[in-house]
């Protein structure tokens, strides 16, 4: 198909002012969150900014008919390269999608487009007592789509669950044009879970065009706390023995001293300079359930060797405190121009020997690795700093992040607790799965994209695919030709 044909029939579909296709706009479409390095950047042939379904599902079958790929994105703050379209084609930009369509307080349920932002979701429905409960610490940013394909988690999602379990139905637009529904009815589950095989499917089976989501109601008593310890090791017993107790807090995350470093002199949230760790640990639920479950918290910090401790009960302090958690991947600007935010999990109780093993790495090479993270999941997240500009840096920080990747690994732990593989760590996924494994996912993505042009070359490893050496072939002639492919 000829590009101009292409471009004018895009044009046709969504108006001139939803088709971008200069070089100059489709720069900031080469990027994700991600680090430029770990991730290959690439323009697409154009972006296009739908409104509707239907305007989706037309451009869809336009791309269909030109053989191109197609490329979901949402606000691209993803952090694994999922958003880019490494093999050009079309991306959908589903930001104009961003329209909350329906709140049904008595079911607790909203119906919204995919382009709407967390945090407005949240805020939105706060007056009717709720919330949505899966909380990215880039809420203010990243897009209800983007949470589906990447089943995003959050500090909250120790107690509340990370997406999938508040997704309850999907509108999805599949590869060949035809629109679908994941369920039927609310609250029933008839035939095969597709809504569970669509969260986490990173835009590689359809695009999603509405979510049916479960609004989780505010909580009446919230408690902050905020316990100081003088070692890492002593932190990490501490997440240990809360959950092993019975314990279940809202969330538990835990801060170390390079972090507390960056955060504190930023935003004065209160926390002891001096610590080796801080974690912060929130309780919610029922005002007397709340109170025993901090008095219980506190002891087993204590007895874990937790050198102060301090607690929010006002919605001011608590903010507080909960801020400089929050910004703290902004603040790591003080300490290094550039920083590489690594997501892996391990198992809680290997938590201790997991950070000790980081502090080898970072040592080994020569960098600096501050680290903020879930701790009540075991989800890590080292943040490696360096300098791009530093002939090198970019090097060491991708052995590093080879070596932490192996280490995680060995500990009995897996590649992502939210962020996604993407193509950041898609060659990893033989780490962790067998080739049977890979198979039976490869033979889901077939089932849903047979021509695998929906988000491909993503999550599973080279060599899985039928008719991937034909894909690659075309894809290689269109981006040295500038072949649009019929
Ligand atoms: C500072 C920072 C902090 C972060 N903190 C967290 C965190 O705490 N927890 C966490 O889980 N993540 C976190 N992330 C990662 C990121 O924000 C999440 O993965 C988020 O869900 C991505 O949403 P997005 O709208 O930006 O999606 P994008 O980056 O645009 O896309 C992500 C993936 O979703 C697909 N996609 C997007 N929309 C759709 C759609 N409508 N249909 C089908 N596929 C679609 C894309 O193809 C891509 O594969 C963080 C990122 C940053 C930059």
């Amino acid at each position: 198909m000829d590009r101009q044909y292409l471009l004018e029939e895009l044009e046709r579909i969504v108006g001139i002012d939803g088709v971008r296709h200069r070089p100059v706009d489709l720069m900031v479409y080469e990027y994700d969150g991600s680090v430029d390095g770990a991730v290959d950047t690439a323009a697409p042939t154009a972006v296009v900014l739908p409104r509707s379904t239907d305007q989706v599902a037309a451009i869809v079958r336009l791309a269909k008919r030109a053989g191109l790929p197609v490329v979901a994105r949402g606000a691209g703050t993803g952090l694994s390269g999922g958003a880019v379209a490494q093999n050009g084609g079309i991306i959908v930009s589903l930001t104009r999608m961003d329209r909350v369509l329906e709140v049904n307080t008595l079911d607790r349920t909203a119906l919204v487009e995919p382009g709407v932002i967390n945090l407005e979701l949240s805020d939105g429905v706060k007056g009717q007592g709720l919330f949505f409960a899966p909380d990215p610490s880039s809420q203010k940013a990243c897009t209800i789509g983007g949470n589906v394909a990447e089943n995003s988690g959050g500090p909250h999602c120790l107690k509340y669950g990370v997406t999938t379990n508040h997704i309850l139905a999907l509108e999805l637009v599949l590869p060949d044009g035809g629109v679908i529904w994941t369920q039927v009815a609310r609250d029933g589950y008839g035939g095969l879970d597709l809504t569970a095989a669509v969260v986490g499917s990173e835009g590689m089976f359809g695009i999603v065009t509405k979510a049916l989501v479960r609004l989780t109601p505010i909580p009446a008593a919230t408690t902050v706390m905020l316990a100081a310890f003088g070692s890492l090791e002593s932190a990490s017993h501490a997440v240990t023995s809360i959950i092993a107790a019975g314990n279940l807090p809202a969330s538990l995350e835990m801060m170390d001293n390079l972090t507390i470093q960056a955060v504190e002199p930023a935003y004065h949230a209160g926390y002891p300079l001096d610590a080796a760790a801080v974690l912060l640990i929130e309780t919610d639920g029922h005002p007397t359930e709340v109170a025993e479950s901090v008095e219980e918290i506190d002891a087993l910090c204590r007895t874990a060797g937790a050198t102060s401790m301090r607690r929010a009960d006002t919605a001011r302090e608590r903010d507080l405190l909960w801020k400089g958690r929050k910004m703290a991947l902004a603040a790591m600007g003080r300490l290094a121009p550039n920083y590489y935010l690594h997501d892996t999990v391990v198992p809680r109780s290997r938590l201790p020997e997991t950070l000790d093993t980081v502090e080898t790495i970072a040592r080994h090479h020569k960098l600096k690795i501050a680290n903020v993270f879930h701790a009540g999941d075991g989800n890590l997240h080292p943040l490696m700093l360096f300098d791009r500009r530093t002939p090198g840096d970019v090097e060491r920080v991708l052995e590093a992040s080879h070596d932490l990747i192996h280490a995680c690994v060995e500990f009995g732990g897996t590649l992502s607790g939210e962020h996604g593989i993407g193509t950041e760590k898609r060659d990893y996924m033989t780490l962790i799965f067998s080739e049977d494994d890979l198979r039976a996912m490869a033979g889901l993505k077939q089932a849903f994209d047979p021509e695998q042009r929906f988000n491909p070359n993503k999550v599973i490893p080279t060599g899985y695919m039928c008719g991937e050496v034909k894909q690659l072939h075309i894809q290689a002639m269109q981006q040295q030709h500038g072949i649009v492919p019929v």
